[in-house]
């Protein structure tokens, strides 16, 4: 029996194309691209076409694309290297941002910054009211990420940029998981940075980038060479980069194609779920075209997930990063949903290998665990 997997917002396979152009450099092509030699300057032209392909990805000129380790390391440029050049004043951040911009928030708040959780609706889109309330206060940084990991809910950042600019604030927005998935536009959504990830695009795991406007200034958390204008000092990692750009082009190039699909597949699941008597966090929102965060009354969503994986299908529990935590999803209950619903959640992420017929099949799956578990719960009362 295959495996299929729906969990492309934990991570996706690497694209083939994107492996083709890694290769070369976990090979032959070793050279440190600060070396002066044919090898370093082989190493350094790669990197350079990797940032313009990762530039053009989301409309920005090369020189403001620093490359990081990920996601997380860019989150965490953002908010500590924002924050030691800004004098401390209020952080307000939306209440369902990935904990990799939460925790750094946290953190500020214990450094004489005074951070404000935005509220969003039933639906979880960030309420615009709430954010214009929290602007009333002086505000050194905003963040509200461009669409959330676990329901795909796509949140309002150009509005929300607009009024953090007014208020004089630096925006940012986390667009690790609209990537690939959405047009994202640094210039249309016109924040001050945006934190990208290579690998929910595709891409290898362990590169990811931090898009800057030049015109602020951003205190560096690596002290060394001087690498990335400074801003990420250590030898780059020339096989990752590539490999990011190579996605950034495939991402591209396929954008419209591939959203397209996710959207009809993701219509086909829901359809099936509803009918089974599933609710669908966030449905009533605009939502990235290949999520469905789902649950069933009465039924555990970890429970499922391991039932599902005993059939042969992957999909996640909440976020997959906090499955050893059980408490219920914090998205869900800034949400407003009640514990005992959130309880159940299960993610359900599509990606570019899925077919019609997986989806046939994990409904079929689905339709069968949840009889079964709810035959259990009867019993048990
Ligand atoms: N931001 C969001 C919204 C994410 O979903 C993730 C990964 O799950 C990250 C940031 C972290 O990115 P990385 O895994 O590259 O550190």
């Amino acid at each position: 029996m295959a495996f299929v997997y729906f969990d492309h917002n934990a991570t996706t396979p690497l694209a083939e194309p994107v492996l083709d152009a890694m290769l070369p450099f976990l090979r032959d092509q070793y050279g440190n691209a600060s070396s002066r030699h044919d090898l370093g300057i082989t190493a350094r032209r790669a990197i350079d076409n990797a940032r313009e392909q990762v530039a053009a990805l989301v409309n920005v000129r090369p020189p403001q694309v620093v490359f990081t380790s990920g996601g997380t390391e860019a989150n965490n440029l953002f908010i500590k290297g924002a924050a030691e050049i800004l004098k401390p004043s209020q952080i307000a951040v939306s209440a369902i941002e990935h904990p990799c911009v939460a925790k750094p928030s946290e953190a500020l708040a214990r450094k004489g910054w005074t951070l404000r959780k935005l509220a969003v609706t039933r639906d979880g889109v960030v309420d615009m009211n709430d954010v214009d309330a929290a602007l009333q206060t002086p505000t050194g940084i905003v963040s509200v990420m461009t669409a959330n990991n676990e329901t795909g809910v796509i949140q309002p950042v150009a509005e929300i940029a607009e009024r953090a600019r007014a208020a004089k604030a630096w925006m940012h927005t986390d667009a690790v998981q609209a990537l690939g998935k959405i047009a994202v536009d640094f210039e249309a959504l016109n924040v001050h940075a945006m934190t990208l990830s290579a690998h929910k695009i595709y891409g290898p795991k362990g590169a990811g980038a931090l898009i800057v406007d030049k015109r602020i200034e951003l205190a560096p958390l690596l002290a060394g060479g001087g690498h990335e204008h400074g801003l990420r000092s250590g030898t780059e990692n020339v096989p990752a980069i590539v490999g990011f750009g190579a996605a950034a082009e495939l991402a591209a190039s396929r954008l419209d194609e591939l959203a397209a699909r996710m959207e009809k597949l993701r219509a086909r699941v829901e359809q099936g779920l509803t009918q089974m008597g599933a609710v669908i966090f966030g449905a009533g929102a605009a939502r990235v075209p290949n999520t469905s965060y789902f649950a069933f009354k009465g039924i555990d969503g970890e429970t499922l997930i391991i039932e599902l994986d005993k059939l042969g299908f992957g999909v996640a529990a909440g976020a997959a990063c906090s499955s050893a935590n059980p408490e219920p999803s914090a998205t869900l209950l800034a949400m407003g949903i009640a514990p005992e619903i959130a309880r159940g959640a299960v993610r359900f992420s599509l990606g570019a290998a899925n077919t019609a017929q997986n989806v046939d099949e994990f409904l079929v799956a689905v339709k069968q665990v949840v009889a079964r578990l709810k035959n259990l719960t009867a019993m048990a009362v």
